[in-house]
C-alpha cells in the first residue's frame, strides 16, 4: 500500500524527507500505477509511469505531487487533450502573463489559471482553440482583430466596422467543396 504524502513536495530528490521518521535517505523508484478514471459504462483503467519514495529507515513508501502530475497526464492523453505543461508552453512562447493571454484570447483568467494547475481539464474544443493559438500567425490574427475591434469602439459610429476577412471559394473548393482561400 502506498500513502499519499502532501508533505514533502519537492522536485529535487536531496530534499525530500521521509514524512514518518524524517530520515533523508529516500530511494525513488519509478512504477507503473493502474487506476480507474470515469464512472459507470464510460470507466477505464489508465496507467501512468509515477515517481515512488522509499524510506530506507522505517521502509515506508510514499509518492508526492509529481505522481498526481504524472496521473493527470494519463488522463489529459486519454481524453487527447494537451496536458496542463503544454498549455503554459503555449502562453510562455508569447512572454504573456495568464491575465494577459486571458485578455488577448478572451478565456477567462481562472480557466486558464486552472488548465495550468492540473485542477480542470479543458474541454476539446477549448482544446482545438488552443492548439491553434500555438501558432504565432493566429495568435498575431487575434491580437489584430482585437486592435480593430478597440479602435473602432474609440472612433465611434461613423468609421467603418472592422472588415473580418472573407472565406472565397476556390475552383478547387467549388469542385469539391473542401478547400479555403483566405482573401485578404
Ligand atoms: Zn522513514
Amino acid at each position: 500500500m502506498i500513502e499519499k504524502n502532501k508533505f514533502s513536495i519537492s522536485r529535487d530528490s536531496r530534499k525530500i524527507l521521509c514524512p514518518v521518521c524524517e530520515s533523508k535517505r529516500i530511494v525513488t523508484r519509478k512504477l507503473s500505477e493502474s487506476f480507474p478514471y470515469g464512472s459507470g459504462k464510460e470507466e477505464v483503467t489508465l496507467s501512468a509511469i509515477v515517481p515512488v519514495h522509499s524510506c530506507q529507515d522505517c521502509q515506508f513508501e510514499f509518492t508526492d505531487e509529481l505522481a498526481d502530475q504524472a496521473k493527470h497526464n494519463a488522463i489529459c492523453r486519454h481524453l487527447e487533450v494537451m496536458p496542463p505543461r503544454q498549455i503554459a508552453l503555449i502562453r510562455e512562447q508569447y512572454n504573456r502573463s495568464r491575465a494577459e493571454f486571458a485578455r488577448v484570447t478572451r478565456i477567462g483568467e481562472a480557466s486558464i489559471n486552472r488548465w495550468e494547475n492540473a485542477l480542470l481539464i479543458q474541454n476539446s474544443a477549448m482544446d482545438q482553440y488552443l492548439y491553434l493559438l500555438s501558432f504565432p500567425e493566429n495568435f498575431e490574427r487575434i491580437q489584430q482583430r482585437n486592435y480593430h475591434s478597440f479602435r473602432n469602439f474609440l472612433a465611434g459610429s461613423e468609421q467603418q466596422p472592422y472588415q473580418y476577412p472573407i472565406l472565397i471559394p476556390t475552383e478547387k473548393h467549388k469542385r469539391d467543396s473542401v478547400a479555403f482561400r483566405l482573401a485578404a
